[in-house]
């Protein structure tokens, strides 16, 4: 079976100011199926743009982005959005929720995207909702909840479709001590018993060794631990 994400040689420039700052230099990483690693580094280091092309969020990198046996130089627009939807699954540190729909529709709303029904989609919403604690919060709109909750309900969307690989960019970076590691310790309980992959950027060394693996932007370049 292939791996659920594979970078090769990955680089990635900008230009400031007419100099040239190369962020990075030649990354290679391989995340297996069902693989949760913490990609750590301190800020600057290039966690957000490392995240960023493997999202397929953006051009302008070099070498190979390979999702799920996809490569991603090979897709048309049309089949990268597909891509995107289908299987992966985003979570931010600010948790971009819609705020005029409640948390049980924003867990609902990618569902339908990708032609679920709504009824399958409700109930796959209420299970992940209440698996995160939140059986209780499925009417609230996002600023009816706290700061935890609205992470949990990102936690939720973003798991809602079953991605094969999940990425997330300092998802609790927003959040107090306790509340992140506790919503932390939801999101990896949660992807573990589905199966996903997840690529975690965080700065917290703490949190990194709650995950199976922990790599390590350095000048541009990916150290084990
Ligand atoms: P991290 O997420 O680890 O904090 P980023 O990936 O956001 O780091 O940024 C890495 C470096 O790339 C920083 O020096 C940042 O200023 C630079 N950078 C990121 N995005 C851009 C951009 N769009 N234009 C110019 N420089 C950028
Ligand atoms: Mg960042």
């Amino acid at each position: 079976m292939s791996a659920a994400l594979q970078l090769i040689d990955l680089t990635r420039s900008f230009q400031q100011g007419g100099v040239t700052i190369e962020v990075l230099k030649g990354v290679d990483l391989m995340l297996a199926r069902g693989e949760i690693v913490a990609l750590l580094g301190p800020s600057g280091s290039g966690k957000s743009t490392l995240l960023q092309a493997a999202g397929l969020l953006e051009g302008g990198f070099g070498g190979r982005i390979v999702i799920d046996g996809q490569e991603a130089a090979d897709l048309s627009d049309q089949a990268r959005t597909a891509l995107r939807r289908d299987r992966l699954g985003f979570v931010y540190q600010f948790h971009h929720l819609l705020p005029d729909f409640s948390a049980e529709e924003n867990v609902v709303l990618p569902q339908l995207v990708k032609g679920a029904d709504r009824g399958g989609a409700g109930a796959r919403a209420k299970e992940l909702l209440d698996a995160l604690g939140l059986g209780a919060r499925l009417d609230h709109r996002p600023s009816q909840l706290s700061g935890g909750e609205q992470q949990r309900v990102a936690v939720a969307r973003a798991l809602a479709n079953k991605p094969v690989l999940v990425l997330a960019d300092e998802p609790t970076g927003n959040l107090d001590e306790d509340t992140a590691a506790k919503v932390l310790d939801e999101f990896l309980r949660l992807v573990r018993s589905q199966g996903s992959a997840a690529l975690v950027a965080t700065h917290n060394r703490a949190l990194a060794a709650r995950m199976d693996r922990v790599v390590r932007l350095e000048h541009g370049k990916l150290v084990e631990g």
